[in-house]
């Protein structure tokens, strides 16, 4: 990597060109792509012993192969293999390498065996009232937001800019999230009221919006056959690279964060 940063620093200097000569290639964002669970945490497990954290990783490796295809986004993986990984160092996983949108890729289990369906969640206005407050309590938080320097701000204003943040944080969440649902209806069965609202920690990087995607229950039969299925899952990827695009085309409409 150095050598290569070296020489183009060296072709910059001896070779100088017209700037309109050579104009940037845009700048592709990077999409996050996080697999629940893993290592001695399995998530939840299916009705015929299908373990969440194997389902995961198989859908985070192919919705990451499709949207590299497309060679408009910059895919990351939070975790690429069988390890565990605490919420938090996803969180911090996605801020290290410039994530400009989140999605955690989940399966859902419950006691009752047909309910069935994906659901998208994003974060509650309660969680994140309460994510903010705590942020703002932490030292030494001048890297903690981007662009936005509180290492010399009191507490309160802080707090102020950090709910700020947050809040067109979680606008942007709920525009992914509301493109995504549509997409995801047209080939994959939804639980009714697709898109939640809950306290995951894994969605509180108040500058990276984020979406937590229950692909479905492991504790339906029928769910845990499609997710096991290759062709299913290239299918939720599909619809997640079509949302991905939605919002791409959308964020430069949107604020600033
Ligand atoms: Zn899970």
């Amino acid at each position: 990597m150095l050598t290569g940063m070296a020489a183009l620093a060296f072709s910059a200097t001896c070779l100088p060109v017209p700037a309109s000569a050579t104009p940037r290639p845009p700048r592709k964002p990077v999409v996050v792509i996080d697999a629940g669970h893993g290592g001695h945490d399995p998530g939840t497990i299916g009705v015929s012993g299908t373990n969440e954290k194997d389902v995961t990783l198989l859908a985070a490796r192919e919705l990451y192969r499709q949207l590299q295809a497309t060679g408009l986004y910059r895919p990351a993986l939070t975790r690429s293999g069988d390890l565990f990984l605490a919420l938090g160092e996803r969180v911090d996983r996605a801020r290290d390498v410039g994530g400009e949108l989140f999605i955690s890729l989940h399966a859902d289990a419950i006691h009752r065996p047909d309910v069935r369906g994906a659901s998208v969640y994003t974060l509650s206005e309660v969680a994140s009232d309460a994510q903010a407050a705590a942020l703002a309590q932490k030292e030494n938080r001048a890297d903690l937001l981007a662009g936005v320097n509180l290492a010399h701000q009191s507490r309160e204003v802080s707090r102020i800019l950090i709910d700020l943040m947050q809040r067109e944080t979680k606008n942007r969440s709920a525009v992914f999230a509301s493109g995504l649902v549509p997409e995801l209806s047209r080939h994959i069965a939804l639980l009714s009221g697709t898109h939640r609202f809950a306290g995951f920690t894994v969605l509180t990087a108040p500058d990276i919006p984020s979406v937590l995607l229950e692909m479905g229950y492991l504790s339906n039969r029928q769910d845990e056959q499609l997710l096991r299925s290759p062709a299913h899952r290239a299918r939720v990827a599909q619809a997640t690279v079509r949302a991905v695009g939605r919002y791409f085309a959308q964020k430069e409409f949107l604020r600033p964060l």
